[in-house]
């Protein structure tokens, strides 16, 4: 007998793929209008879901892709906070150059 429990599922905003909602990062704007990563998922505002994949987290975590889903200007200072919340450093010189 199986007796799991549904799992609410989201879609990524930049792939659209569903995921379970867990392994998603939701980033939020909230009511100030300031955007930040929430891991608890229970953060109030206006929230998206990106999943783990790293070109669909760097997508997302773009001055321009942020400005467009919250439909507000963001400074890139939060821009770069939230991605130091979701874990991608400053990927800058040097860094992330595989070949
Ligand atoms: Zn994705």
């Amino acid at each position: 007998m199986k007796k799991e429990k549904k799992q609410p599922m989201r879609s990524c905003i930049v792939c659209r793929n569903k995921f379970i909602k867990k392994d998603l990062t939701r980033i939020v704007r909230n009511a100030e209008g300031e955007i930040f990563c929430d891991p608890t998922g229970k953060a109030p505002g206006r929230g998206a879901y990106v999943c783990r994949n790293p070109k669909c987290i760097d997508s997302f975590l773009s001055r321009s892709y942020l400005e467009r889903t919250f439909k507000q200007q963001i400074p890139q200072e939060t821009v770069e906070e939230v991605r130091k919340q979701v874990g991608l450093t400053g990927v800058k010189d040097g860094e992330g150059r595989d070949e």
